[in-house]
């Protein structure tokens, strides 16, 4: 047995844990980086990297289809399975490779093993033993599944769906979030028949109602179905394919399940509660600036409650790594993390929906919404979609929420808005170019201050 010391130990080398090993060392410390795995996580190997890769295959071949309606000329042939996951796994290869580089040019030292966290700031990775001024905790998350499924054959969680090598004809997916509503948007392009169960009574439930009930409307165009408000009651799995029972007596036929239904923490089993890190329902109870029950030992990510996003994890790694540095942080401010569900449509958002701003702020709530119809760049791109943006009466911007193809990259306008606590006439004499989506977002501004322009 060796010992090793440091000044930061670094348990989990995902979005969150690799972030705060890049700033601590950029602060002028030691840091040793523990991964079981392949450094980039969930994200990069399992996650958004390559869910966002066969989405954008999907959109090709959405292009590719519906090229006659712009006067281009082109046949669809079909998806080849194979050559999508070369694109795929080419982009996670050079996206590794780049972290890898960037790890080993900060001086991280990286150390493959599980780890498992002991007394006294310290982590055993088999024999060894590595023990930091501070460790910080970040191992990230796994696909749930509910009580009585079990994941195999046919059953498959997302890691299960990025590993097949066939486009299913028949598919159904269980939840109806953001990774569930992802992957039926990348099969149906591909030409799959997709029935989506989600047991609420609209599809990413936790977005404004106007844009689950766009999404909805998308998707039944798209021929996507969606049974919402029923629960998934059970299962029998063939070799050749699953049927699967609902609550309310239907029954569906497919080749593949899909549990979608959400994403645990990974803290069991890790030596976490042994050495004074408490658990609620296994995620880890930190405090405003992420410190555990432990001193000196903090925790960022999946594992923190709270949105499960890659750039929250970012934002916490950088935070943690300032916070033991000495430095004086701002509280990552998870009201002004911005979501997207990388769908086609698109689904973005940022701070309060319109029922949590009444909720709070009962009647002194404004609400406008524009749609992408009057849009002239969303017109040449033939998406429809609203942006909708709730403020408070006389007073800040509360809540952005955007649907249509493309608009994930207009939310960074939302989040400054939200963040920086604007008022629409703050914002309205801001110019937006022309033609662009964003100048969608403009007129709700501009409607918001009394002036609307594209609108009545
Ligand atoms: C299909 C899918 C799509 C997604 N798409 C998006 C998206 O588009 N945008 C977005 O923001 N988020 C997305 N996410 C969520 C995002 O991937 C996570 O929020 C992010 O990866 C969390 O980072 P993390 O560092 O907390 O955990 P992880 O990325 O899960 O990293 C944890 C790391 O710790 C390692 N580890 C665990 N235990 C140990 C141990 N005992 N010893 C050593 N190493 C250990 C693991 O191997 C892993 O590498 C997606 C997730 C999924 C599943």
């Amino acid at each position: 047995m060796s010992e090793y010391t440091s000044d930061v130990v670094v348990l989990g080398g995902g979005s969150g844990g690799y972030a705060a090993a890049i700033r601590a060392t950029e602060l002028g410390k030691s840091v040793v980086l523990i991964e079981k795995d392949t450094v980039g996580g969930t994200c990069l190997h399992r996650g958004c990297i390559p869910t966002k890769a066969l989405l954008h295959a999907a959109e090709v071949a959405d292009h590719v289809r519906s090229a006659a309606s712009v006067g281009v000329s082109a046949t669809f042939a079909g998806i080849d399975p194979a050559a999508v996951t070369s694109y795929r796994e080419g982009i996670v290869a050079k996206k590794f490779k780049g972290l890898e580089g960037l790890l080993k040019a900060r001086g991280i030292t990286v150390v493959a093993g599980t780890g498992r966290l002991l007394p006294d700031r310290g982590v055993a990775v088999g024999d060894d033993v590595y023990r930091g001024t501070d460790v910080i905790l970040a191992t990230g998350s796994y696909s749930r599944s509910l009580p009585g499924l079990e994941i195999g054959g046919r059953v498959i969680t997302s890691e299960g769906a990025l590993a097949l090598d066939v486009v299913p004809e028949r598919v159904v997916i269980l939840g109806g979030g953001v990774i569930g509503v992802e992957f039926a948007s990348v099969w149906r392009s591909f030409g799959a028949e997709v029935t989506i169960v989600e047991a609420l009574d609209h599809l990413v439930p936790n977005e404004d109602v106007a844009l689950s009930k766009a999404l909805e409307r998308a998707y039944r165009k798209r021929g996507i179905v969606a049974k919402l408000g029923v629960r998934f009651a059970g299962i029998t799995q063939t070799d050749a394919g699953v049927q699967v029972s609902l609550e309310d007596g239907t029954t569906l036929d497919a080749d593949y399940l899909l549990v979608a239904v959400g994403r645990g923490p990974a803290t069991a089993d890790l030596g976490f509660e042994e050495a004074g890190v408490a658990l609620e329902r296994g995620f880890v109870t930190v405090d405003e600036r992420l410190q555990t029950t432990v001193p000196h030992v903090w925790a960022v990510g999946d594992i923190v409650p709270g949105l499960q996003l890659a750039h929250r994890g970012f934002a916490q790694g950088i935070f943690a790594a300032e916070q033991l540095a000495g430095l004086d942080p701002v509280p990552v401010p998870e009201a002004s993390i911005p979501r997207i569900t990388y769908s086609s449509p698109e689904v973005a958002s940022v701070g309060l929906t319109e029922a949590q701003a009444r909720g709070i702020h009962g009647d002194g709530v404004a609400v406008y919404e524009y749609n992408l119809a009057g849009n002239g760049k969303s017109e040449i791109l033939g998406t429809a979609g609203i942006v909708k943006v709730v403020r408070a009466a006389e007073g800040p911007i509360l809540g952005v929420h955007l649907i249509g193809d493309r608009v994930g990259e207009l939310i960074t306008e939302g989040q400054l808005a939200v963040a920086w606590e604007a008022h629409p006439e703050d914002l309205a004499p801001l110019i937006h170019a022309h033609p662009t989506q964003s100048e969608a977002l403009g007129e709700v501004f501009l409607a918001l201050a009394g002036k609307p322009l594209h609108a009545l």
